[in-house]
């Protein structure tokens, strides 16, 4: 069968993209490497508990989310998050942020802030003077890394934060029924679309004026094709179809994080109840707790470790460690690996050579590689992607 549209990966990025050209009455096709759709929408379930091994965290002022789950019927079912902090971890223990921030350098920086520009600059050069260079390097640095999962200190500052109006009806943070997955679960039931997970893509062809796409199972033939994975594996499967693409694209890095999520009683934990925890010197970047929806008997916790730096053992002996409790008393144990782009300053110059390429072409690119990482940041992306390609 012939497509109008071939998505490449089935993260939010491409089924987002998917639900949208389907709506438009494309005949759509996605394929997702992993037996599972949702890349780093990743709820793991177990006997009526859930926990989120990658994503966790919902906020009202996700448009383009909210846009699709008001037309999937998601909006109406949100669950409001406990209001809990994420406090630091170190090896002193457990603190609050506020505890640990040095007054007089923030206020002998902070007064600066009018005057201080994010374009161009890197976040250490934006926050550090903001805050000061210590309390970037004790506090908002190791809280910069857990939110992005990896070393913050050259990531562009205008990529963290940004500001978008919030829909007040909705919850300031929320979560879903059943977690994160049963957004991408719905929107990949949606009528029209043919999901086909557990299907990587190795190679692209060009085909006509379209594109012949290949799998271990067989060969498709598009219109148009979407990118909706990680740079490096959009460089290296557009060398032959786009090799100006495939260039720009190999510039941008990726960082990997390794997750273990536990699910123990709570009755055997010690932790207080807390949002997550934000790892200051510690082989792990965050600790992001389930405690913000209450589990009943369980309670859940999943722990973003620095790849590399631990083994399975150590990891479980570090979560013991945190949780104030033996790694014997863990109901359940999962893993997951994720990507996330390693963006350096000047990426806004880098997206317009991709923007410029991109221009009239039958290739759409999305991700979270273009106006950040957040899901809001992919869903809009393959929003505009999608308008441009239709115009
Ligand atoms: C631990 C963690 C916590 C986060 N927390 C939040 C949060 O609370 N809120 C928030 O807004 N954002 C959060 N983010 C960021 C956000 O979740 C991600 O940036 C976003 O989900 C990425 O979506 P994506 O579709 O671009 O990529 P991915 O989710 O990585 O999906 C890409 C998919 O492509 C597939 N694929 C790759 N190669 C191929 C191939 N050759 N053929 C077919 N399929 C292929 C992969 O298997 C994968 O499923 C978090 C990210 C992580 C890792």
């Amino acid at each position: 069968m012939e497509y109008d549209l071939a998505i490449i990966g089935g993260g939010i990025a491409g089924l987002s993209l998917a639900h949208g050209a389907v709506q438009r009455g494309w005949r759509t096709v996605l394929f997702e490497a992993e037996p599972r759709l949702g890349g780093a929408l990743h709820t793991c379930r177990q006997e009526g508990f859930w926990l989120e091994l990658g994503a966790h965290t919902l906020f009202n002022s996700y448009g383009t989310i909210l846009g699709l789950m008001d037309a999937v019927g998601l909006t109406g079912k949100v669950v409001r998050r406990r209001p809990l902090a994420f406090r630091l971890w170190s090896d002193e223990g457990e603190a609050s942020i506020a505890a640990r921030l040095r007054y007089p350098e923030l206020l002998r920086h902070v007064w600066r802030a009018p005057l201080l520009r994010r374009a161009d600059h890197s976040a250490m050069e934006y926050f550090g003077a903001l805050v000061g260079p210590r309390n970037f390097a004790e506090v908002v640095g190791p809280a910069l890394d857990a939110v992005i999962c990896q070393p913050a200190r050259d990531f562009p500052a205008d990529v963290l934060f940004q500001r978008k109006p919030r829909r007040k009806r909705v919850p300031r943070s929320f979560v879903l029924p059943g977690g994160m997955t049963t957004l991408t679960e719905t929107l990949a039931a949606a009528p029209g679309l043919e999901a086909l997970p557990g299907q990587p893509v190795t190679r692209l062809a060009c085909s006509g004026s379209g594109f012949g796409v290949f799998t271990a199972q067989g060969d498709w033939r598009a219109d148009r094709i979407a990118l909706a994975i990680p740079p490096q594996q959009a460089a290296a499967l557009l060398v032959d179809v786009r090799p100006g693409l495939s260039e720009q694209l190999s510039h941008i890095g990726v960082s990997r994080v390794e997750s273990l999520g536990v699910v123990v009683r709570a009755r055997d934990v010690h932790l207080r109840p807390v949002a997550g925890l934000i790892g200051r010197g510690q082989p792990f970047y965050s600790m992001v707790s389930r405690d913000v929806v209450p589990g009943g008997e369980w309670r859940g916790f999943t722990f973003h470790f620095r790849p590399g730096a631990l083994g399975h053992e150590d990891k479980l002996a570090v979560a013991a460690r945190v949780l104030g409790t033996s790694s014997t008393r863990f109901g359940h144990v999962a893993l997951a690996g994720h990507v996330l782009p390693t963006l350096r300053k000047g990426h806004a110059r880098l997206r317009g050579r991709l923007d410029a390429l991109l221009a009239r072409s039958p290739v759409l690119l999305t991700g979270n590689y273009f106006d950040g990482v957040s899901i809001e940041a992919c869903a809009s992306r393959s929003m505009a992607a999608l308008y441009r390609n239709h115009d």
